[in-house]
């Protein structure tokens, strides 16, 4: 049996592999093993945010709240002067994006719990009203223009241009008229249609895991 992995970005590949019908059936008895064991009351509950995150039992999970309320305690009383070394930090990153997870998680078990009739001491839901937005720009610039009350440049005033939907909508159209552009050659064109109109700023730097 062959299996493939396509990977369409950033450029399109992929990669092939072959299994003999004895190695599908020792990886399918692998992981109907892990699964079983996975599945009985008694399994061991594995803290990391990899694995947590995913977890339906999150809200619930004792491991996970013991494991934030230690580490919450190493910082206020660290064992060793030198905490703030390399593999804590490692650690205490780690529980800390877990830690955030984990209350979206309770946030969320409770929000369910209130909505299905039962109360919360001190607690209850609000709603914080509706956003409006506009579905259709091209109808809405339409039926504006209609009332002759307001021109282009006061209707986009009011609106944005996103620049990766203009990117989209412009390679479609260069392409669709004989142009073979691709995405660089597009930001390129634009870029310099719109130099005096076009600002960049760099965007805030995240904490990624690396691998
Ligand atoms: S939340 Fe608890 S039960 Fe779920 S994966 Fe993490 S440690 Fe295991």
């Amino acid at each position: 049996m062959y299996c493939a992995l396509v990977e369409p970005f950033p450029s399109p590949s992929y990669s092939l592999v072959e299994y003999s019908t004895d190695r599908l059936e020792q990886l399918e008895s692998l992981v109907v093993s892990i699964i079983e064991e996975a599945n009985k009351t008694t399994a061991q509950k594995v803290v990391g945010l990899k694995q947590c995150k995913f977890c339906d039992g999150l809200a619930h999970c004792d491991e996970v709240a013991h494991t934030i309320q230690e580490e919450a305690l190493s910082v206020i009383q660290p064992d060793e002067e030198e905490y703030c070394n390399e593999v804590d930090i490692n650690w205490s990153l780690e529980v800390a994006l877990l830690a955030e997870k984990w209350a979206k998680a309770v946030k969320e078990r409770a929000r369910d719990y209130i909505s299905d009739g039962n109360e919360v001491d001190g607690w209850k839901l609000r709603s914080s009203g509706n956003v409006k937005s506009i579905s259709d720009a091209n109808l809405c610039a339409e039926r504006i223009t209609d009332t002759n009350q307001l021109g282009w440049a006061e209707i986009l005033s009011a609106s944005s241009i996103s620049w990766t939907k203009l990117l989209k909508v412009w390679m479609k159209k260069r392409n669709e008229s004989g142009a073979t552009l691709k995405r660089s050659d597009a930001v390129a064109e634009l870029e310099l249609i719109l130099k005096d109109v076009l600002t960049e700023k760099p965007k805030a730097q995240s904490l990624v895991k690396s691998k």
